[in-house]
């Protein structure tokens, strides 16, 4: 098989352990200061009632049953032997320390799960979350997954996200002092966005020169206000050459280091308004492939000394 032209995720993880690690998603029934104590506020304007387009996840179960029950489903489809638990919708560091520990705690106590990932909001790690989370750097593989979505103002208003892009970097910024792994989420296709909008975000995240990265298409979503929107003929969506075109350049401006964790997302076929051509995800993957080889290029080709 053809080397790719980035730098994936699931390759690093197969080096690190001498095996292919599956990512493992679990509901650990935590909200977001966005969406209120009880779930029951809209959120971000892209944001579903299961907090934001997660797929293939048995909710309501414990942490431990979840990881058992997706286990056994990559044990049987793939020989299965190692996991990473992905703990992913909502805000998963909203409530305190000693509550996140026994979930966490639970997490790596599953047999064959070798790390975590902890997806959260820039607003939703303080000090004592730090901490914590710096513990686990230290005890086990760890990834702290920060939603960012855009580096602008602006979007980040339009969006209802609560928080800027101060606020990011001050997350960012304290999580990288204490020596975690940082993957960052960006959203291409946000209503408002320029190309080259989207493209000074991925700049922001070369600066930064960022661990790992996820890149999501925007997906419109039934049942969002998002949703709404884009029903009454408010919103602009990318077209699959565009998109294309725009993971390229921004893989291009990225550093050859950084670990690219996704390229676009798995909309839940239910809901998924648009863009339907995001179904094809394999499709898609190709086509972001063959336009790095066509153009000659590849991740940090347009980094300097990369
Ligand atoms: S931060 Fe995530 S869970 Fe919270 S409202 Fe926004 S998309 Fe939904």
């Amino acid at each position: 098989m053809q080397e790719k032209p980035y730098l994936t995720f699931s390759q690093h993880l197969k080096e690190r352990f001498g095996g292919r690690v599956h990512k493992i998603s679990i509901d650990a029934g935590f909200s977001c200061p966005n969406r209120g104590a009880t779930r029951d506020r809209p959120g971000c304007l892209f944001c579903d009632p299961d907090g934001s387009g997660s797929v293939g996840i048995d909710r309501g179960f414990p942490v431990a049953e979840q990881l058992e029950l997706g286990k056994k489903i990559m044990i049987r489809k793939y020989k299965a032997k190692h996991f990473l638990a992905y703990f992913q919708p909502f805000s998963n560091t909203f409530a305190p320390p000693a509550q996140l520990r026994a979930l966490y705690d639970e997490a790596l106590g599953v047999e064959g799960v070798v790390g975590l990932a902890v997806g959260t909001r820039p607003d939703c790690v303080p000090t004592e979350v730090l901490e914590l989370l710096e513990e686990y750097h230290r005890r086990t593989y760890f990834w702290l997954e920060l939603g960012l979505q855009s580096s602008h103002d602006h979007t980040l208003d339009l969006l209802r996200r609560g928080h800027d892009y101060a606020c990011f970097l001050d997350a960012y910024t304290a999580a990288k002092a204490r020596g975690l792994r940082v993957c960052v989420h960006v959203i291409l296709g946000l209503p408002g966005e320029s190309r080259a909008d989207m493209l000074a975000t991925a700049d922001e995240m070369a600066r930064l020169r960022v661990d790992g990265i996820k890149l999501h298409l925007l997906h419109v979503l039934r049942g969002t206000p998002l949703g709404d929107m884009y029903q009454e003929g408010g919103i602009k969506i990318l077209e699959q050459q565009e998109y294309v075109s725009l993971v390229a350049d921004v893989l291009e401006r990225l550093p050859a280091q950084t670990l690219i964790h996704r390229l676009t997302g798995d909309g839940p076929r239910d809901t998924l308004l648009a863009p339907l051509w995001s179904l094809n995800k394999w499709e898609v993957l190709n086509a972001i492939e063959e336009e790095l080889r066509r153009r000659g290029t590849r991740q940090g080709s347009r980094v300097a000394g990369d």
